[in-house]
């Protein structure tokens, strides 16, 4: 038995085979022809081919995970056609006499060493993506279909890391979890296998991929990022239990669907769900969440090349506005430090944390943030729209940002363009400023929610992403309380609805303190949604 530790993405236990995922490696072999003729035709039919594949990958990525997280593959489809690519490959069959597997092979390196030498690191991952594609094309080919899982059972796939089409192009019923030896909490993988509901462990280490067997027992507990090869008798006993207690637990929580969300002696809160894209749509309507507390839009700007134009904006939010009858709550971009889009070209700094993003770069880049208040406004008709701004930490902003919006309202009726009057606008709070002067905030907005992640972040001075601080990282700190509870005093004093939408709104120990604070919504992660509501259908306000 070994025991490998890294991060739990997705809270759930998974115990089975391990399925290492291997990377078809076709051996590319340079054949001399006179016929340069019939390679050109070989070539296009395998481009044609791949451009089938990718185009379903595409469209089962939409319907899992939604447009934004699809995007790379459209992109892929793309780079299939670009003119360079192909005229370095179409030259080198034709002036060399070679095979177009080789041609493709060449020119892939060519091109991937060319991305990985440049200064711009959106330019340099570009180099993986020319190397998915040329490997498609290859193995179209030779009539090899890439990436399939590989047997009937549910298996545990292991892989150093998983590029977006080969998470996608997983079939989601055979999966069972994700382990990976590398990975950040912003990669695709945990995006994406967020998005469908899969366990994940990532940063389980170098020596992991090299140590495992296909075939092996394996336990991944996604609660706490533990991965155990081999287990023993006593401990894979102690994980299906733990894991039937999981099940039995998830079955009595079904049980309160369609329940309110009421303390014993009458109080009712909302509890609302929290997603990063449309493609969570179906999660969140199965969760049975008031609505959507907080929409991450910025997943939409990190998942495109360029910045999303304003139509492809307002689709999005209308379909998300049409699909949820409750509430929905959509956060303005918020980017910059650990999210971090190459095409916004921002520069680097020292402190990115306490830096240029989200308001602030908003506010710098007003043309940036006009189109999605645009796109807002004009979805705001086909729903129950709220708009929340972020970071903020001063008055000034607030004015600044509410100037704004009456700017995009006044351009969009000169237009005759129709936007709801009824859209509420609030503002997270985040800063310990913002906590403190929420007395000055509150009459100016119709909400606040509170993103006790940055809260903490900000007021206890530990980077969120450094894991060496996590253990000063007390989130229970009596400052963050005493912030959470003088905001909401101050919402409620000037007749706002007060919620929380970072982690924080999940952790049932604190859900009768939030209660007594007079917190108004908690917005949860769509699987937690009957947990909470459970904890608080046992609270007494009274007791
Ligand atoms: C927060 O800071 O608590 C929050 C909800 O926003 P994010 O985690 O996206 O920064
Ligand atoms: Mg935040």
């Amino acid at each position: 038995m070994v025991k490998y530790h890294g991060k739990g993405v997705y809270g759930a236990i998974a115990i089975g085979s391990i399925s290492i995922f291997r990377r078809k490696n076709i051996q590319v072999k340079k054949i001399k022809t006179d016929n340069t003729s019939t390679e050109l035709e070989r070539l296009e039919k395998a481009k044609g081919k791949a451009t089938e594949q990718l185009r379903k990958i595409y469209e089962k990525a939409l319907k899992e995970v939604g447009e934004a997280n699809a995007q790379i593959f459209e992109i892929h489809m793309m780079m299939i056609e670009d003119d360079d690519y192909n005229e370095a490959i179409t030259k080198m069959i034709t002036e060399q006499n070679v095979n177009a597997e080789y041609a493709v092979s060449v020119t892939a390196g060519n091109f991937a060493d060319m991305f990985s030498s440049m200064d711009d690191s959106y330019m340099q991952a570009r180099a993986a993506d020319v190397h998915d594609i040329s490997n498609r094309i290859i193995a179209c080919m030779n009539g090899c279909e890439t990436e399939a899982v590989p047997s009937a059972e549910k298996v545990i796939i292991c892989a150093d890391d998983l590029a977006p089409s080969e998470t996608v192009s997983l079939d989601k019923d055979k999966v069972l979890a994700f382990a990976t030896s590398c990975g950040s909490s912003g990669s695709h993988t945990v995006i994406l296998a967020g998005n469908m509901n899969i366990p994940a462990i990532i940063g389980l280490g170098e020596e992991f991929l090299t140590q495992i067997k296909d075939g092996t027992t394996a336990i991944a507990d996604g609660f706490t990022g533990t991965f155990i090869v081999d287990p023993d008798e006593a401990t894979l006993s102690e994980y299906k239990q733990k894991q039937q207690e999981e099940e039995e637990k998830k079955k009595l929580l079904q049980e309160l669907k369609g329940r309110e969300n009421i303390t014993l002696d009458g109080k009712k809160i909302d509890i609302f769900a929290n997603i990063g894209s449309a493609g969570s749509i179906d999660t969140v309507l199965g969760s049975d969440a008031g609505g959507i507390g907080l929409f991450r839009s910025e997943f939409m700007y990190l998942e495109n090349t360029d910045y999303p134009a304003e139509e492809e904006q307002f689709r999005i939010y209308k379909h998300v506005l049409e699909s949820i009858p409750g509430k929905v709550i959509i956060r303005t971009l918020d980017i910059g430090a650990d999210k971090q889009a190459d095409y916004f070209h921002l520069e680097h700094e020292e402190n990115p944390a306490l830096g240029l993003r989200a308001i602030r770069l908003c506010l710098s880049r007003p043309e940036i943030f006009r189109v999605q208040l645009r796109a807002l406004y004009r979805a705001s008709v086909y729903g129950r729209l709220g708009i929340m701004f972020p970071m903020i930490t001063s008055i000034s902003e607030l004015e600044e940002i509410l100037a704004l919006c009456s700017e995009v309202k006044n351009e969009l009726k000169e237009s005759d363009i129709e936007y709801s009057e009824n859209i509420e606008l609030g503002i997270m709070i985040e800063t310990p400023a913002a906590a403190i002067i929420s007395d000055r905030l509150a009459p100016m907005v119709d909400f606040f929610s509170v993103g006790t992640n940055d809260l903490t972040q900000y007021t206890l001075a530990c980077d969120r992403q450094n894991p060496r601080v996590e253990r000063f990282c007390d989130t229970h700190h009596e400052a963050i309380l005493r912030l959470i509870e003088m905001s909401a005093e101050n919402a409620h004093k000037n007749g706002i609805w007060i919620g929380i939408c970072g982690e924080l709104a999940a952790d049932t120990s604190l859900t009768e303190t939030f209660l007594r604070m007079g917190i108004d919504e908690l917005s949860v992660s769509p699987s937690l949604v009957l947990k909470v509501r459970d904890t608080v259908r046992k609270i007494n306000l009274n007791g």
